[in-house]
């Protein structure tokens, strides 16, 4: 790996092993989970001048009024949809820069990203290639239709907000598997919907704060 990959100073291994320390003593327990934030370079996902703050657990710009979510929240979102589980076919609603997605192809046999800003598309290929990332699919399209193409999925996450639950969405999951996703306006609950043979069942779970779904592609 050369420098800009591996890191330095406070983007080094040093610097992501004190954000797996954090992570633990936030409560993200599954280790599969732990293991892929570990080997995902998040500083390659954000602009240079904000590479030093990449470990830290904030959410960032990452251009077009869109953020690259808090390590925090990507960790317990996957963990949520894994659920100890190994995953065939994931789908994230909401690609935004590639992080969550490149997180996933570690937990994921397959990922499917879809996302419904054209630069943005260009710039999650951009770092998914940079990191040599082979199993994430990028689609540029309007994710509260989910993705019928490559249905059913064992895990759905959705980096935007909804104000309820797309019918898509839960029609596109294999039974047994996992919706997770939150729901709400100015703030939201994280929601996991898990499709049993006796129906969904739904749990709420704290608060978060995520940019909205919006309708159509931009
Ligand atoms: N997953 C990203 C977070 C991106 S922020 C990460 O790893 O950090 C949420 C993203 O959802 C934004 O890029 C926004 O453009 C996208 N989005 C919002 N509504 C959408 C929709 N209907 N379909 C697809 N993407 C959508």
């Amino acid at each position: 790996m050369n420098q800009r990959f591996s890191g330095i100073g406070m983007t080094s291994q040093r610097t992501r092993a004190r954000m797996l320390e954090r992570l633990r003593a936030q409560g993200i327990k599954d280790e599969v989970v732990l293991a892929a934030m570990n080997d995902i370079p998040r500083h390659i996902f954000v602009d240079e001048a904000l590479s030093s703050r990449a470990y830290e657990d904030i959410s960032l710009p990452i251009g077009f009024g869109q953020t690259i979510s808090q390590p925090y929240t990507v960790a317990r979102m996957i963990e949520l949809a894994r659920a100890g589980r190994d995953i065939h076919k994931a789908l994230e609603i909401g690609t935004g820069c590639g992080y969550q997605a490149a997180v996933l192809s570690r937990v994921a046999k397959e990922v499917y990203s879809v996302e419904r800003i054209a630069p943005l598309i260009a710039k999650a290929r951009k770092n998914m290639r940079e990191i040599r990332i082979p199993n994430v699919k990028v689609k540029y399209a309007d994710g509260t239709l989910g993705l019928a193409e490559f249905a059913p999925y064992d895990v759905i996450v959705m980096a935007a907000a909804a104000t309820h639950i797309p019918q898509e969405l839960l029609s596109q999951l294999e039974m047994g598997g996992r919706l997770v996703l939150p729901i709400g306006t100015e703030t939201q609950k994280l929601t996991v919907v898990e499709r049993t043979p006796q129906g969904f069942q739904h749990t709420e779970l704290e608060q978060v704060k995520f940019v909205p779904l919006l309708g159509g592609i931009a």
